[in-house]
C-alpha cells in the first residue's frame, strides 16, 4: 500500500455508511440502486450534479442480444473480434448473457426506449463491429439522457443519500490495509463544506473515464481519471490503460477546438452514412468487409492515414440522402449540435476526425468488481474487468455499467466482512499539486505524443515532458517556492498527470499494434510477444512499476478477503 495522497487539508467532518458510490453515472446510480434495494445504507458522492458524467452524452445507445435470431454467443463473437485477442472470455460471457435481463430491470426502473409504432417492440439497431442489430436507444440518438434520467427519479425516489458538488480525494484504509471509506471536498456552503470523510466498509468506485488526458475528447469536463488515481494512490492494480479509445467521428470544430467536441454517433454510419474525403470517395470501401461499419479502431486509423495522405486534418460523413425528416427524427441531438456549429448535414457533408473517447483500461477487477484492495470496487468505465480487450465494441460500455453494477451490489450485499478498524488518517502529504494550467500542457503532450499515432520516439518525448511537468513543481516545493493550494483544479491536473504517466508507460512498453493502440514502429499484432495484459500498480516513490502478466487470462482477484 503506497503512502501518496493528494495534498488536502485533514477531514474536518465525517458521516457513516454501508456502501459509498463515487460517481452517478450508469455505473454508480444503477449499484447505488441494487445495494439500497437489498437493504444497504448508500451515500453517492458525485462531483458536480447528478447528470454530469459521461452517460448523459451517449448516443447510440445499448447493445444486448435481444432481436428475434440474436444470440448472446452472437454477441460474445463480435466483441471478442473487436477486443484484439486480449478480452477475458468469461467475462464476456458474463456480459453477454446477463446483459439482456440487465436492460429489462433498466426498463423497469424506469427507462423508455424507442419502440415500434405497429407493434410496441423494442427498436434494434446496427452499429460498427456488431454483426446484428442489437442496440436499443431511446430519444432517436439520446439513450444516455434517457437512462440518466430514468436512474436519477428512481435513486431520487428511493431516497438514497446524494452528496453532488463533492470530489472523492483518497481511499481511508484501517491499520489492517482495508477499505475504512473515502476523504472529500464538498464544494458549497451547507452543513458538509469543505474537506471530510465518509466511512464505509465498502466504497464502489465509478468515476468514469479520463478522456480529458487528450486536447480533443468526447468526454464531459469531469472525465479526468480521478477513479484511476485514486486507486493506483490506494496500492490497487490497473490493467490495460494503453487501449484508449479513439472516436473515429467526431464533430471537427477547427484546428483550435479544445475539450469536450461532439460526437457523431457511429448508428449515424449504421444508417447508412459514408465516410468520404475531400473529393467525395468512399474510402472505406475496401479496407473491411463492413466497410464504415468496421470496428472504431480500423475506421479510426482509415481516417488517419487518409488525412495524412491528403494533407488535412479532417474527413467528410456524408448522410445528406437521410433526408431533413430522418434527420429530424432519428439524430435530432447531432442535426442539433451540427447546426450550432454552423453545418447543415442535411445538405453538406459533416467534418469529422478522430479524438479520445473511451479507456478500454482501468483499475483491474474480478468478475464481481472487485480490486485488489479489499472492500474497494470499480464499475464502468473506471474499471477493467478484461469484457473490452485491446478495443470497446460499440455501445457494449453502458452495458457494462449495468451487468456489473448488479454484480458488485450482490457481492457487498452478500459478503460477510469485517467492520474496519477506525481510519488511519493519512500523516499530512509531502507531494506537490500541480496548478490549473498544467491540465492544458499535459493535454497537448498526450495529443502530440501518445494519441491515434504512437511510436517509441513520441511515446519517449511525451513521458519527458510529463516528467518536467511534474519534476517542476516538485523542485517549487523543494525551494519553498510558492506551490499549487489544494483546490478543485490542482486535484484534478495532479491526477490528470499521475493517469498520463501510467498511460505512457504502458503505451511505450507495448511494442505493437493492437486494437486502439497503434505502434507506427510496431505495425504488426504480435501475439507471441504480447497476448497479454499489462499490469501496472506505483512503486513507492510514486513512479509506475509496469509488469506483464503471462496470458491473456484474467484471472480473478485471490486475497484472503476475495476468495469466493
Ligand atoms: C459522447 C459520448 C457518447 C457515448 N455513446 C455511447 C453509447 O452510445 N453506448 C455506450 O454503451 N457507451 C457510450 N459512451 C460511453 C459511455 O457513455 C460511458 O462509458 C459510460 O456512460 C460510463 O459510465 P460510468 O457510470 O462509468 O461513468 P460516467 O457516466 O462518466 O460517470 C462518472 C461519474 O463520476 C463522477 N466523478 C468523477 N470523478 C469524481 C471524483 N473525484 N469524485 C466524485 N465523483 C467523481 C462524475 O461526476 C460522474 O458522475 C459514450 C460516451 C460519450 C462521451
Amino acid at each position: 500500500m503506497s503512502d501518496i495522497r493528494l495534498l488536502a487539508p485533514a477531514p474536518g467532518w465525517a458521516i457513516d455508511a454501508d456502501v459509498v458510490v463515487v460517481g452517478s453515472g450508469v455505473a454508480g446510480l444503477t449499484t447505488a440502486l441494487r445495494c439500497a434495494a437489498g437493504g444497504a445504507r448508500v451515500t453517492v458522492v458525485t462531483k458536480a450534479r447528478l447528470d454530469d458524467g459521461s452517460t448523459r452524452w451517449a448516443q447510440g445507445g445499448i447493445a444486448a442480444a435481444l432481436g428475434d435470431g440474436d444470440t448472446p454467443a452472437q454477441h460474445l463473437d463480435d466483441t471478442l473480434v473487436a477486443g484484439a485477442g486480449v478480452c477475458d472470455e468469461g467475462a464476456v460471457r458474463l456480459l453477454v448473457t446477463e446483459g439482456p435481463d440487465a436492460v429489462r430491470r433498466l426498463i423497469a426502473s424506469g427507462a423508455r426506449f424507442d419502440t415500434s409504432e405497429s407493434d410496441g417492440e423494442i427498436l434494434l439497431t446496427r452499429e460498427g463491429g456488431h454483426h446484428r442489430s442489437r442496440i436499443v436507444h431511446a430519444g432517436g440518438d439520446a439513450t444516455g439522457a434517457e437512462v440518466s434520467r430514468a436512474l436519477v427519479e428512481a435513486v431520487r425516489t428511493a431516497g438514497i443519500e446524494t452528496v453532488e458538488n463533492a470530489l472523492v480525494l483518497d481511499l481511508l484504509t484501517d491499520a489492517d490495509g482495508r477499505t475504512a471509506g473515502v476523504t472529500l471536498h464538498v464544494m458549497g456552503e451547507g452543513r458538509r463544506d469543505g474537506v471530510g470523510a465518509v466511512r464505509a466498509p465498502a466504497v464502489v468506485l465509478a468515476t468514469g473515464g479520463m478522456g480529458q488526458v487528450f486536447s480533443a475528447t468526447t468526454n464531459p469536463a469531469v472525465s479526468t481519471g480521478d477513479g484511476v488515481a485514486l486507486a493506483l494512490r490506494a496500492g490497487a492494480e490497473v490493467s490495460d490503460l494503453e487501449f484508449v479509445q479513439f472516436h473515429p467521428t467526431v464533430l471537427w470544430l477547427g484546428p483550435q477546438a479544445e475539450g469536450q467536441q461532439p460526437l457523431v454517433s457511429e448508428a449515424v454510419r449504421g444508417e447508412g452514412a459514408h465516410l468520404v474525403d475531400a473529393d467525395g470517395v468512399r474510402f472505406m470501401l475496401g479496407q473491411h468487409e463492413l466497410a464504415e461499419l468496421a470496428p472504431r479502431d480500423i475506421v479510426a486509423k482509415a481516417i488517419t492515414r487518409r488525412m495524412q495522405e491528403h494533407g488535412t486534418d479532417h474527413m467528410y460523413l456524408d448522410a445528406r440522402h437521410f433526408g431533413a425528416e430522418m434527420w429530424a427524427r432519428r439524430f435530432p441531438t447531432i442535426l442539433a449540435a451540427c447546426r450550432a456549429n454552423g453545418i447543415d448535414p442535411v445538405t453538406e457533408p459533416i467534418p469529422v476526425a478522430p479524438a479520445a473517447h473511451y479507456a478500454s483500461g482501468g483499475v483491474r477487477t474480478d468478475l464481481r468488481g472487485r480490486t485488489t484492495v479489499p472492500g474497494l470496487y470499480a464499475c464502468g468505465e473506471v474499471a477493467c474487468t478484461g469484457v473490452h480487450g485491446a478495443n470497446r465494441l460499440a455501445s457494449n460500455s453502458l452495458l457494462e455499467g449495468l451487468v456489473f453494477a448488479e454484480r458488485i451490489a450482490d457481492d457487498v450485499l452478500t459478503r460477510e466482512r469485517p467492520a474496519p478498524g477506525a481510519p488511519v488518517l493519512p500523516e499530512p502529504s509531502r507531494a506537490p499539486l500541480l496548478e490549473h494550467g498544467a491540465r492544458y500542457e499535459i493535454q497537448r503532450v498526450m495529443t502530440a505524443g501518445a494519441g491515434v499515432l504512437r511510436s517509441a520516439e513520441s511515446l519517449a518525448g511525451a513521458a519527458a515532458a510529463l516528467e518536467r511537468v511534474h519534476t517542476r513543481a516538485v523542485e517549487d516545493l523543494a525551494r519553498d517556492e510558492k506551490t499549487a493550494e489544494p483546490c478543485v483544479e490542482t486535484w484534478e491536473a495532479t491526477n490528470l498527470s499521475l493517469v498520463a504517466r501510467v498511460l505512457v508507460a504502458a503505451a511505450a512498453r507495448r511494442e505493437e499494434t493492437r486494437g486502439c493502440h497503434w505502434r507506427e514502429d510496431h505495425p504488426e499484432r504480435d501475439d507471441a510477444a504480447w497476448a497479454r495484459h499489462l499490469v501496472v500498480t506505483l512503486a513507492p516513490d510514486g513512479t509506475p512499476a509496469v509488469r506483464t502478466t503471462p496470458s491473456t487470462d484474467f484471472p480473478p482477484v485471490e486475497t484472503p478477503e476475495h476468495s469466493a
